[in-house]
């Protein structure tokens, strides 16, 4: 990626501004979304529904895998069902509160740097 002369370090890494004005509009309108989901079919059928999405992006990813990572379609194929899994995802942090889902982040993402740092020591 080539930076705009004026763009600082801090855009490069986060984004222009601009850009996370409107990805944060963005967001704002997918939760509105999210809220008229839960509100139409409600909060047992969208957990449900996260349950199908995600075991859909995995047998997606694991036919991906077989075809070697060679097949356009299976790569397109998982491509959209970890987009429905990202959105389905995205909608239990309105279930569980996302601070709680974040917590656990936390800690795992430590243990994977401890894990990394493990690895790089050997
Ligand atoms: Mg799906």
């Amino acid at each position: 990626m080539t930076a705009h002369p004026r763009c600082t370090m801090f855009d490069v890494i986060l984004g222009t501004p601009e850009y996370l004005i409107e990805r944060a509009m963005a967001i704002r309108a997918d939760h509105l979304t999210y809220l008229a989901a839960r509100e139409t079919f409600g909060m047992d059928a969208q957990i449900a529904k996260t349950a199908e999405e995600l075991s859909e992006a995995s047998a997606a990813i694991l036919r991906w895998r077989w075809s070697d990572r060679q097949s356009v379609s299976s790569r397109d194929q998982m491509a959209a069902e970890l987009a429905d899994a990202e959105i389905m995802l995205e909608q239990m942090r309105m279930i569980i509160p996302g601070h709680e889902i974040d917590f656990h982040r936390a800690e795992k993402l430590t243990r994977l740097k401890e894990r990394l740092n493990e690895q790089a020591g050997k």
